[in-house]
């Protein structure tokens, strides 16, 4: 009999963000703005047998909504539980067990607990900086795609904007990468979590995705949606690998009330998410305006999170413990390599929110860091 529990398992622990009450809660980049109206109201109309009955086996009214929003066919579309539960399906789904998950760290912490979950390997390839500066130097942008690519890993994931860095890789870059994955067959994993955040007209992949072999973009409703409680991920891309993605996610994983409210808000043109992306965008460069003029160095963000590397002296642990004693909740990353900084660096991550919020953050700031 092989021991228990399996070997693979004995590291990882359940996921354990700090859930403790706090009056703002800036840790986990939901939205600040408050759902989107025409979900909270489908939802309120739900009928009793929203309830009784099971939902549609692949939630095949979400995967028409989605396609009619993005152009795109429904068999390039698939839906789960949170993009978490298409990154994960898509994981055990593309690669054998033992093959390699290729990513840029820092990145979506969840990549690594999948990649084990599933039990593949998960392989961080070194961005000696952030990518924009890399492709300004000759070759420094084809080099670090080919470590990405080089021994056909089983999976290369690209998270655009990065969380945690806000980092927007240019998007000549991101195609490049792609010509690369689809010429070697490797699926190609997009993590749009955050692309509502980009400026409107900002070139993102998804279009491409949709039409390709192997490329596939994830979007979620978790974020400029403000539907994070009802768990609805999206992907768009190749169909011959959303098919596969289907196949490992299985069936039922969108609840009805969940579906129905999905589809409302995907259905709705009004300028809602525009406009709270809007305002987030605003908020994000306010927020960085006014760390500048207190010297701090936050990284440039497309998402709707700024990180901010902390001062000399200033811990992780001890600014996000003052902070939280001043009732405001921020995400703590201690200890981080960011491409292009010689020395780990304690860093904490900021939601941004409307400008009260803001406003209480930097007063709390300013008396834990004296
Ligand atoms: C928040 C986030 C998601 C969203 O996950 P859901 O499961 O859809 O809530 C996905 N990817 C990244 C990088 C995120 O930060």
């Amino acid at each position: 009999m092989s021991p228990f529990p399996r070997e693979a398992y004995r590291p990882l622990v359940r996921y354990s963000p700090d859930r403790r009450p706090v009056d703002v809660d800036l840790s986990d980049n939901t939205s600040r703005w408050g759902p989107h109206p025409d979900v909270l109201e489908t939802i309120r109309q739900a009928a009793p047998e929203d309830l009784v009955l099971y939902p549609p086996v692949y939630a095949d009214r979400l995967r028409e909504a989605v396609a009619r929003r993005f152009g795109v066919s429904v068999d390039a579309v698939a839906t789960g539980c949170g993009s978490d539960d298409l990154l994960d399906s898509a994981f055990r789904a593309v690669c054998e067990p033992g093959e390699a998950v290729r990513y840029l760290p820092p990145t979506f912490s969840m990549i690594e607990i999948f990649a084990r979950m599933n039990a593949l390997e998960a392989e961080p390839v070194e961005q000696a900086a952030p990518v924009a500066e890399l492709v300004a130097e000759a070759g420094g942008g084809e080099a670090l795609i080919d470590a990405m690519v080089e021994g056909a890993p089983g999976l290369v994931y690209l998270c655009r904007p990065n969380n945690p860095t806000g980092e927007v890789q240019p998007a000549g870059w991101v195609h490049a990468l792609a010509d690369a994955c689809e010429a070697r067959g490797i699926v190609l994993l997009v993590d749009e979590a955050y692309a509502d955040y980009l400026p409107p007209d900002t070139p993102d992949l998804l279009e491409r995705a949709a039409g390709s072999s192997r490329i596939v973009v994830l979007r979620t409703l978790s974020k400029a949606w403000g539907m994070a409680g009802l768990r609805v991920g999206i992907a768009v891309g190749a169909p011959e690998v959303i098919l596969e993605i289907e196949k490992s996610r299985g069936p039922y994983k969108v609840n009805r009330l969940a579906e129905a409210g999905a589809v409302a808000g995907l259905e709705d043109a009004s300028d809602w998410v525009p406009g709270v992306t809007a305002a987030a965008r605003e908020g994000r460069e306010a927020l960085a305006v006014e760390l500048r003029e207190r010297g701090l160095d936050p990284l440039p963000s497309g998402g709707n999170f700024v990180l901010l590397p902390l001062p000399g002296g200033a811990t992780t642990d001890g600014v996000t413990a003052g902070l939280r004693e001043r009732g405001v909740a921020v995400r703590p990353f201690g200890g981080l390599e960011l491409p292009g900084h010689r020395a780990p660096t304690d860093c904490i991550r900021i939601s941004v929110g409307p400008p009260a919020e803001m406003n209480r953050f930097l007063t709390a700031l300013d008396e834990v860091l004296g």
